[in-house]
């Protein structure tokens, strides 16, 4: 009988067993195509009236197999960068060049990237400005070519909201976007002086934050449409909320409820139809919420030792592959998988594991933060879970976003993990190799003895 990992996924732990048994072994990504896939749905049919885009926020994770699997599902994409717009260009994403993506970027491109900026303009990229000297920079090549911009606002008051400190985009702490108090007025006389036309309004509040503060900045960001772009003769016809819709990575979290804010926004929108007659097509940005639980890590149990206080298992695969907890003590589920397959435990269902078998994970790394189960001051926190035996894996749930991309690969000299992407039973395609030592070393230039 297949043992399921997460209970709304297909992944089994012989799944788990299948991979971590190839020659390029383990740390490695393992990725639950099917739920990818039933997450798209649900954001596609998120409840509109007037048209609604979702475009997945590519940083979250960038493997190009990922990236062709929900360009299939008919997303669109949020890109962070211009290597971000390049690289879904090179897997081969849009019909039409570019026209899939919107930038919203902290870059200033200049030189070459200002050129190609503008030859994606063209052929479709949308460009979402996110500063005054964006704007400045932007504004004539926009003007002259009657291309409209998106425009990224950062509303005055507390309307953020994240997971934590360091993920609310909207705070005072944060620069993100252009200050409607005390920027907008003067990106509107740029605007009006180069016949720059805004057709959207963007904002983004925070990463995983109170699904109640996003439902709110849909008010918060119709009133600045309203009391500012539309009175300025902007045709505002597009809306972007952005991303950051909250997922439930452990069995205590609540996921926020899509339908839920689907509706509030369709009403809001209508509203704003009876009072403007104009329909605004929206558009949303989620990363976490399409992939988060769909990633798993998986690790292999290298050792054990004890403190007497503590107990430890020393994982192949850490802070270099997963830095969530180190950065903001995050928590993943954890399921204990034997070497023979056998699901032993998981973190969905504890029962039969006694309350005394609490297991510290650490990596490999030399650093005493590389651990998965911290608490944001940095502590360890022990976990309940099966005990492992040296061998057996430790899969580590909640992991396909903000995993391979973030984390300080390379640390400790080890290799960037490999990884699979599950697209039905045995269908469990390699989608990345491992890294190998040459690939590490290649870019570094030694100096001859002489020269020292
Ligand atoms: C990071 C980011 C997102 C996605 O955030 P999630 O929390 O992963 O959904 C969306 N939009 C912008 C502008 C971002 O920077």
């Amino acid at each position: 009988m297949p043992q399921l990992l997460h209970p709304q996924g297909t992944i089994t732990s012989e799944d788990v067993i299948e991979v971590a048994e190839k020659e390029s072994g383990t740390p490695l990504y393992l990725y639950d195509g099917p739920a990818i896939k039933s997450r798209c749905g649900e954001l596609i049919s998120m409840p509109n009236d007037s048209g609604l885009t979702v475009r997945y926020a590519m940083k979250a994770n960038s493997s190009r197999a990922i990236l062709q699997l929900v360009d299939r599902e008919g997303l669109s994409f949020d890109l962070s960068s211009m290597n971000e717009a390049r690289r879904m260009h090179l897997a081969g994403v849009p019909e039409i060049p570019y026209n899939k993506g919107m930038l919203t970027t902290q870059e200033v491109p200049r030189g070459q990237d200002m050129k190609d900026l503008e030859e994606m303009m063209i052929a479709g990229l949308r460009y979402n400005v996110c500063s005054i000297t964006q704007l400045e920079n932007i504004a004539g090549f926009a003007g002259q070519n009657k291309i409209p911009l998106s425009i990224r606002l950062h509303p005055e008051g507390e309307v953020g909201s994240g997971e934590s400190i360091t993920r609310n985009t909207a705070s005072k702490y944060s620069c993100f976007g252009i200050h409607v108090g005390k920027e907008l007025g003067r990106a509107l006389d740029i605007a009006e002086n180069n016949r720059v036309l805004f057709g959207q309004a963007h904002d983004h509040i925070g990463s995983g934050g109170n699904p109640e503060k996003w439902r709110e900045n849909i008010d918060v960001m119709l009133n600045i449409v309203r009391n500012y772009l539309l009175k300025r003769g902007h045709p505002i016809r597009r809306i972007s909320f952005g991303g950051g819709i909250k997922e439930a990575r452990m069995p205590q979290e609540e996921a926020a409820d899509i339908d839920e804010l689907g509706e509030y926004a369709r009403e809001r929108l209508n509203q704003f139809y009876e009072e403007t007659g104009i329909r605004l097509h929206m558009e949303i940005e989620p990363g976490t919420f399409i992939i988060a639980n769909s990633g798993n890590l998986v690790t292999r149990v290298l050792d054990k030792k004890t403190t007497g206080e503590y107990d430890f298992l020393v994982l192949d695969g850490g802070m270099e592959v997963n830095t969530r907890p180190l950065l903001y003590g995050s928590e993943h589920p954890f399921y204990v998988v034997s070497k023979n397959g056998e699901l032993l435990s998981s973190e969905f269902n504890l029962s039969g594991i006694p309350n005394d078998s609490l297991w510290v994970p650490v990596g490999r790394c030399c650093e005493s933060g590389d651990s998965q189960s911290l608490d944001e001051e940095g502590h360890i926190v022990p976990r309940k879970m099966a005990e492992p035996k040296i061998g057996d894996y430790v899969v580590i749930g909640g992991c396909g976003v903000y995993g391979r991309d973030m984390s300080p690969a390379n640390y400790n000299s080890h290799l960037q993990a490999p990884e699979y992407l599950k697209l039905g039973p045995g269908k469990i395609p390699q989608i990345r190799k491992k890294q190998d030592l040459e690939q590490l070393v290649q870019n570094e230039i030694g100096i001859s003895q002489r020269e020292i």
